[in-house]
């Protein structure tokens, strides 16, 4: 079975003490994960360290970081590269969250090599793409994402490309209490799934994990996750919450 995952997306959400006792509150839960699970708690940089402190000798569980500079080093005040993040220990980052596509700018080009440098790093990355409220109006959600993929990740060699987690987020549910139905996610990851087979091989596109984003909450992610081809979520608000994140991850097939 792929492996499920429930990642947390905290945003610049929580303080230092606000999100330790947010992780022990998760992490005291007895059965907290099965073997194909794994749980990520995407941070903020400045508690990218303590996190990670408090989820030592957790194998199921990690911390992330939220974004990397596409740059590996140099004259960037204020930026964190992906060699930063590996320097620390870090194994997963969110690369191409909508809000960076939309805050700052972030292309499916300059995505691309954020991508290229995580995985110099071996630093996974997580993909993230979806489409906006007036692009699935028009009925044109599949060519915008196809496009996602192809512009940003579709040059990487099979073993690489092997490597990648995606999360399909349509924009018009991020943080908007809005979800897509099971029928619209499923239906999405279907296809992100045969584009993958279409690009790569059909063996390929199984391998990969596809995560579902967008106003998950304790009460939908069952049904979500139940999907065949949605491999767990991306979660931001629901995130936040001890209760409602320890039920989302209870929700994983
Ligand atoms: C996100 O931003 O990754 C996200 C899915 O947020 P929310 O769950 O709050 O819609």
């Amino acid at each position: 079975m792929r492996t499920q995952y429930s990642a947390a997306n905290w945003k610049m959400n929580l303080s230092l003490t606000e999100g330790e006792d947010l992780i022990k509150e998760i992490l005291s839960i007895k059965k907290l994960t099965a073997a194909h699970h794994q749980i990520i708690f995407a941070v903020p940089f400045p508690l990218l360290l303590p996190m990670m402190k408090l989820v030592e000798g957790y194998d199921r569980v990690a911390i992330a970081a939220q974004n990397c500079h596409q740059k590996l080093k140099g004259a960037f005040t204020g930026e964190t590269s992906a060699a930063l993040l590996a320097s620390i220990g870090i194994k997963y980052v969110i690369i191409g969250h909508s809000e960076r596509r939309q805050y700052f700018a972030e292309t499916n080009d300059l995505l691309k090599e954020k991508i290229d440098l995580a995985l110099s790093q071996n630093i996974t990355p997580i993909f993230c793409c979806g489409e906006p409220l007036d692009v699935r109006t028009k009925q044109g959600q599949n060519e915008f994402v196809a496009t996602q993929l192809k512009e940003s990740l579709f040059h990487l060699t099979p073993e690489n490309m092997a490597k990648i987690i995606i999360a399909y987020e349509p924009i018009w549910a991020i943080g908007t209490g809005q979800t897509a139905s099971t029928a619209q996610a499923q239906e999405m990851h279907q296809f992100i799934r045969q584009t993958i087979s279409v690009a790569y091989t059909s063996a390929l596109a199984k391998e990969i994990s596809i995560l579902y984003g967008g106003s998950v909450k304790a009460d939908t992610a069952q049904e979500l996750f139940s999907c065949p081809d949605v491999d767990g979520g991306l979660v931001g608000g629901a995130s936040l919450i001890s209760k409602d994140f320890s039920q989302i991850i209870a929700a994983l097939k």
